[in-house]
């Protein structure tokens, strides 16, 4: 179980899968050949062989009278995914979360960094063949342009399948809070617009005890990006946007100590910027 310290604040990951090599559907840029010299990848990142590591994991933070689950994966049971070892999955990630303490009932508030298939699944689960709030208790924070691009259908105009499955249900049960991308959720957690990747994507800032972390979502999918920044992935709704956006972030965070927790990252998971030439790397 992986945890970090943040002054008041902890953050606990639980992971729902990892998986080395198959990322080309997603960073198709980045081969063997362009990251094995990336030596700082190693272990973490990449194998010996360059394939990448990447991991689907959900992130609770603890502050002081608050317990927030960040992302929420892909959930068991759904159907229709583009990936299809995404289909119909029957992982232990609830189970796994209530071993690490949290049960379910417990979590206050549920965050979506964006509204993607991998951030948003266990926002519900099928008891009975509906889709029910996993989080019964929660309020469920979706940044407005956010949840409006996806609620119009996106780009292609009809509305993705997971967000009928896993985000209509909990809004519908009136559960959703539509907030600004740029909102407040307690004194040591804000959110910071970070996009690019989606229209209303955010980062997650936590800040205590003169202690800092960002919490990065999907503006950067894999730490081989702060190296080269303009690999977007492509997923990225706007890739010269997403470019920018990481170029912008890592040039605020690099030398500073602030912790930063990849959303999709293997291993360490967690580590600093720092520069390297005219980009970035990751310190563990
Ligand atoms: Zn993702």
């Amino acid at each position: 179980m992986q945890k970090w310290r943040i002054g008041d604040v902890t953050v606990t990951k639980i992971v729902e899968l990892e998986a080395t090599g198959g990322t080309r559907f997603i960073l198709p840029q980045a081969t063997p050949d362009a990251v094995l010299g990336m030596h700082w990848m190693k272990p973490h990142f990449m194998d010996d062989n360059g394939k990448l590591k990447m991991s689907i994991h959900a992130l609770v933070i603890e502050a002081p009278g608050r317990r927030i689950i960040v992302d929420t994966c892909l959930g068991n049971d759904k159907q229709g995914r583009n990936v299809p070892t995404w289909n119909n999955l029957q992982g232990t990630f609830l189970q796994d979360l209530a071993a690490a303490g949290f049960a379910r009932e417990s979590i206050d508030t549920v965050l979506c960094t964006h509204l993607h298939v991998d951030h948003v699944g266990w926002n519900t689960m099928r008891v009975d063949g509906k889709w029910v709030p996993t989080f019964p208790k929660a309020r469920y924070l979706m940044a407005r342009t956010e949840f409006e691009f996806w609620n119009a259908g996106g780009t292609e105009g009809e509305q993705p399948l997971e967000f009928v499955d896993s985000v209509k249900p909990v809004f519908d049960a009136g559960l959703v809070d539509l907030i600004d991308t740029d909102a407040r959720i307690c004194d040591q957690v804000r959110l910071v617009p970070t996009v690019g990747h989606t229209p209303g994507h955010v980062s997650i800032a936590i800040s205590s005890q003169g202690q800092e972390a960002l919490i990065t979502g999907d503006f950067c999918h894999h730490p081989c990006q702060m190296a080269m920044p303009e690999w977007a992935a492509t997923v990225d709704y706007d890739q010269k946007q997403s470019t920018k956006t990481r170029r912008e972030v890592f040039g605020r965070l690099a030398g500073t100590p602030t912790l930063v927790i990849g959303t999709h990252f293997a291993g360490a998971t967690a580590g600093r910027v720092v520069r390297d030439g005219d980009a970035f790397r990751l310190e563990v």
